[in-house]
């Protein structure tokens, strides 16, 4: 092997070492080393020991000594890429380039939604800021409402965003780890077993009062806590947290961190019944899985004391927690709650229906991803709640979309116009006005459909252009109106119009969402569907297409027969 690879593995290897505390490893070296020497793939097998043996040698020099060595014999590696502005968001306080750790939280109990959407970019966007780590967490410990397919469908969602994190995990995965904290807050009597029932339990914390229970001591919570495993029931006894009954944050008066759920659980099935409430398991997991800085909507905020003092007591890390609003739309909800039973009592058609603010019912509407992501940024990152308007996603996504949407012709409550003089049988239209994107024959006679609106607005005598044909008179209104073609010479100041070719029109839908609820009313009217005819080249379009139809808005080809408008 020659000098020249050597060198360029031993740098890599050293900025590699000089970004994770000293400490690199083969896997990754070999990845960059390929990632910077394409050519070596073939070779692999080769270069591997190489790598091997210049990463030991590395591993054995110190932090100062491989930062000394990148300055002296390296230095084009350390000339940082000119940070890409990739978003408005505010620097991160305390964030440290390559150490930054996000994470998204999702519990898999539902479809995502564009405000996951919202917080997964904003997660993904600050752990590429700082070149860390983002790590998708299923926070998946209230068994009664997961579901395996509700997983999936996060994944699937997350994929179609664009969004790429470095680590999976779930937080059901670290149920020992779980109850062995529980322990040590039993143990340390920073938690209690409680055995009040609910209604108690609630009178206590609106009075400030502390049950009996809180006194016991502990070997009563022990033997109580190994009794949770079996003898009690659900709702007989929780695990408690000691805060604070006089406290003004009520989230601190002695707060649950464990319950008894007897539900099977979608990846564990049987194997725990006492399951960790959120407070408890986000701050035990984000400060085990190296979060350094962790998002969430500001109905939160009063929770942070309870994150940071379960922290202190367990001696554990803490991450630096942040809260951003929630986003929301008007008359369209943004939360898992209130799109459930909209779904389930079948008042929409279900997850993927055009009028939710799902991500299965955005890209079926023809909202693209990169829409979503740059609409999130330019919302500021602020807890004040602003009420976004659907109108600023929708003007992202024109822009993005407008250069790939074919153009099409289309007449919604068609009317009949026959041009008596037809001399043509066949035009080739383009398929875009500026890029090339093809062209579509069709077969003419002199038949024709209109829009009803235009057709409304006729009157004999009139001259009007169809559009990328020729200029016409009308000759005649009503049931089927009749006009001469005049000339084909372009004329700025007469109107324009789109046609459908009589002989081979195609019948479509149009499905038109609207907001679902007015005045916190489920809207009955919220979906429209039109009927409407079309140009044949429309059946040659794959599902999923985005078509512009010429003077009426963007619609995106959902099957044979039907389109979803996406906007103006
Ligand atoms: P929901 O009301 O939809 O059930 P949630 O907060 O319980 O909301 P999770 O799956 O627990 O839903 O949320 C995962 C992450 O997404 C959390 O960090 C949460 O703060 C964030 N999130 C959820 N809904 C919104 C929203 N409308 N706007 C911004 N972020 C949101
Ligand atoms: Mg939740």
């Amino acid at each position: 092997m020659d000098d020249e690879l050597k060198r360029v593995i031993r740098g890599i290897a050293l900025l590699n070492a000089s970004e994770h505390d000293g400490k690199t490893r083969n896997d990754a070296v070999i990845s960059k080393v390929i990632g910077a020497k394409p050519e070596l793939r073939g070779k692999i097998k080769e270069v591997i020991p190489l790598i091997g043996e210049i990463v030991s040698e590395i591993n054995k020099l110190s932090l100062s000594s491989q930062k000394a060595e990148l300055d002296n014999s390296f230095p084009h590696l350390l000339v940082t890429k000119p940070k890409q502005e990739r978003s408005g968001l505010p620097p991160l306080e305390g964030a440290e380039h390559g150490k930054v750790v996000t994470r998204f939280p999702p519990e898999p109990n539902g479809y995502p939604h564009i405000g996951h959407a919202k917080a997964s970019i904003i997660d993904e966007e600050y752990a590429r800021m700082y070149g860390g780590k983002l790590i998708l967490r299923f926070d998946d410990t209230n068994p009664e409402n997961e579901r395996l397919e509700y997983y999936a469908a996060i994944k699937v969602g997350l994929d179609w965003l664009g969004i790429k994190y470095d680590i999976t995990k779930n937080t059901s995965d670290d149920m020992d780890l779980i109850y062995k904290k529980a322990e040590e807050l039993l143990a340390s009597g920073n938690a209690y077993v409680c055995t009040c029932d609910k209604e108690t339990i609630s009178k206590n914390r609106r009075e400030m009062l502390s049950c009996k229970c809180s006194t016991g001591s502990i070997e009563q919570n022990t033997k109580r806590w190994n009794n949770m495993f079996e003898k009690y029931k659900p709702r007989e006894a929780i695990v408690r947290f000691r805060g604070d009954m006089s406290s003004e944050n009520t989230a601190m008066r002695d707060p649950t961190l464990l319950r008894i759920i007897d539900e099977p659980h979608p990846l564990h099935k049987d194997k725990y019944r006492i399951w960790p409430n959120y407070d408890f398991a986000v701050a035990i997991e984000d400060s085990i899985d190296g979060v350094t800085h962790a998002f969430r909507t500001k109905e939160y905020e009063l929770r942070n004391e309870l994150y940071y003092v379960i922290l202190d007591k367990l001696g554990l890390r803490k991450p630096k927690m942040m809260e951003f609003s929630r986003l929301e739309f008007e008359g369209m909800p943004v939360s898992k709650r209130v799109l459930k039973p909209l779904v389930e009592e079948g008042k929409v058609s279900g997850y993927d229906d055009p009028r939710l603010p799902t991500l299965e019912a955005l890209r079926r509407r023809g909202i693209v991803p990169e829409a979503i992501r740059k609409f999130v940024l330019s919302l500021s990152f602020t807890k004040s709640d602003t009420l976004a308007p659907f109108k600023t996603l929708e003007s992202f996504n024109r822009k993005i979309i407008d250069s790939t949407s074919i153009r099409l012709f289309v007449a919604v409550h068609p009317v009949k116009l026959t041009v008596t003089n037809n001399g043509l049988t066949e035009i080739e239209i383009p398929n875009h006005p500026q890029k090339d994107m093809g062209k579509r024959r069709i077969q003419l006679d002199g038949s024709f459909y209109i829009s009803g609106e235009d057709a409304s607005r006729l009157k004999v005598g009139d001259e009007i252009r169809l559009l990328e044909l020729y200029n016409i008179k009308i000759t005649k209104l009503g049931f089927d109106i009749e006009a001469e073609m005049t000339g084909i010479e372009f004329k700025p100041e007469i109107p324009k119009i789109q046609w459908i070719s009589r002989k081979n029109a195609v019948n479509i839908d149009i499905l038109i969402p609207k907001t679902l609820f007015v005045n916190e009313k489920f809207n009955e009217n919220s979906l429209e569907r039109m009927q409407a005819l079309t140009e044949p080249y429309y059946l040659e379009l794959n599902v999923g297409a985005e078509i512009q139809f010429v003077r009426y808005g963007y619609c995106r080809k959902d099957s044979a027969n039907q389109v979803i408008y996406t906007h103006k």
